[in-house]
């Protein structure tokens, strides 16, 4: 995560990190560990807390911290298609054609992420698109039961706003190919109404009159605002025992009696079972396992306006400029945009710029003044699915590469990696999200 911020390195961690930094003796060998404290790592602890387990999760920032502190908000349950289908790929050529534009791949990074561009075309075609996407509307059926649930039992539900998004066309044509997308979103059952004129105003005032239709979605909710509601699920996972250790993994080994953890000061932390829930890195300690998970980041960048920036109701979608418009609790958030860049390379804030000028023309009166640029890594698959699972070496466990979904999915994460630790059978088919499928 990248921000442009005055924020202090203690201020960001947990209270628990702030009253004692690691509560246990050192030494004492872990139950559950669990490396990553994005809203992932923080849904897996929470279940596995609440199922009556010991877990610790460390991480090299704080709770929340990261791309799961900056995202665009949304429950984003009826989001069921994967990304590489057909309607995307036309779209690739003129988006790649502006390095502005909702995607980018920066030249001197093609060659290495070439392999994973290869099997992202493949997962668009025929047979695999159609098993993601069913597997995709599978996992979302259980994201959303799984989160309704943990809003409820963690004190968290006056958080969930539930206004539908809007989707929003500047053309008949772009309104017409976008249909094929919607029909196949029936198929699995979510509801949506195409609008227009008086109705799509009414739906939200102010737009630009270069949006002629829309498709309104009563099913897509978003929350109040990512962090603010990671850290309070986070608060009700400590309540019941759950604990931090704010530390950067260096690497780590796992065998039958259980795994090694090492940390970045060289010291060494054991634990009966471990879960990598570390987003974008996570690739890399898998590598450590002996496992080469095709893992890639598609980062994101946004603007934080003042609340009183615009009047937005609802979520406001613009796939053909690959950005959303979100109203939180903490502020006006503008943006989205994908950049194939990696882990390594500097942020480009223009992109945040390019998207918050598009903004001021789509709403016009909007203020773009005050606002907070922020980039976040998308973790990412070539099929669009994450990858949960067990990993080769014994009792350690895969969960990461939601993509565009960690928020929407982790919950349901959570649910999946609880059932595998414990043994238990998990409520969907785990063969679409297994590591080994690659
Ligand atoms: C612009 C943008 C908008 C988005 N909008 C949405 C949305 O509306 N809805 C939605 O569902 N999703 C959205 N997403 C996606 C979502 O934010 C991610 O999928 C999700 O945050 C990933 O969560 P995570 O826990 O896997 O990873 P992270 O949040 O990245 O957490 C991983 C953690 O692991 C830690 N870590 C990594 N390596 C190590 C190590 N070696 N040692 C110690 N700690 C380590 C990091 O410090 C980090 O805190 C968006 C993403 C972006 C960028």
């Amino acid at each position: 995560m990248q921000e442009n911020s005055d924020e202090t390195e203690e201020g960001r961690r947990p209270s628990s990190a702030l009253r004692a930094p690691f509560p246990r003796e050192r030494g004492e060998r872990e139950d559950i560990a669990i490396i990553g404290g994005g809203i992932i790592g923080i849904c897996a602890a929470t279940y596995l807390t609440e199922a009556g387990r010991n877990v610790t999760i460390f991480d090299r920032t704080g709770i929340c911290e990261e791309t799961s502190s900056g995202n665009a908000a949304a429950f984003a349950f009826t989001d069921v298609l994967p990304l590489a289908h057909k309607g995307m790929m036309r779209q690739l050529p003129t988006w790649l054609a502006d390095p502005l534009g909702p995607l980018t791949i920066p030249p001197a990074y093609l060659p290495k992420l070439l392999p994973w561009l290869i099997r992202f075309w493949r997962a668009g075609r025929g047979d695999r698109y159609e098993t993601s996407l069913a597997a995709q509307a599978a996992m979302m059926r259980l994201a959303e039961a799984e989160w309704m649930g943990l809003l409820d039992r963690s004190g968290t539900r006056p958080m969930l706003r539930e206004d539908g998004s809007l989707e929003l066309y500047e053309s008949e044509a772009e309104f017409r190919a976008s249909l094929s997308g919607w029909a196949a979103r029936e198929r699995y059952g979510i509801g949506f109404n195409h609008v227009e004129g008086a109705e799509m105003a009414a739906l939200q005032p102010g737009l630009s009159p270069r949006f002629i239709k829309a498709t309104f979605v009563p099913g897509w909710k978003t929350v109040a605002d990512p962090k603010l509601l990671g850290k309070a699920v986070w608060a009700h996972a400590e309540r019941l025992g759950a604990r931090f250790e704010h530390a950067r993994v260096a690497r780590i080994a796992a065998g039958a009696d259980g795994a090694t953890i090492v940390l970045a000061d060289g010291s060494t932390r054991k634990a009966n079972q471990l879960v990598i829930a570390a987003g974008a890195w996570s690739h890399l300690l898998a590598r450590d396992l002996g496992e080469r998970i095709p893992l890639e980041t598609e980062r994101g960048y946004n603007t934080t306006l003042p609340k009183a920036a615009f009047d937005v109701r609802r979520q406001l979608i613009f796939s053909g400029h690959g950005f959303v418009i979100t109203p939180l609790e903490t502020g006006l958030r503008v943006g989205g945009a994908v950049e194939l860049g990696g882990i390594e390379r500097p942020p480009n804030f223009a992109r945040s710029k390019a998207m918050l000028e598009k903004a001021r023309r789509f709403l016009p009166g909007l203020d773009p003044s005050g606002g907070r640029e922020w980039m976040g890594y998308r973790p990412s698959l070539p099929d669009s699915l994450p990858v949960i699972g067990r990993a080769r070496a014994p009792n350690t466990f895969y969960a990461f590469g939601h993509g565009h979904l960690g928020l929407t999915q982790a919950a349901a994460t959570g649910r999946l990696i609880r059932d595998l630790v414990l043994g238990q059978a998990p409520p969907v088919g785990l063969a679409p999200f297994s590591p080994q499928r690659f």
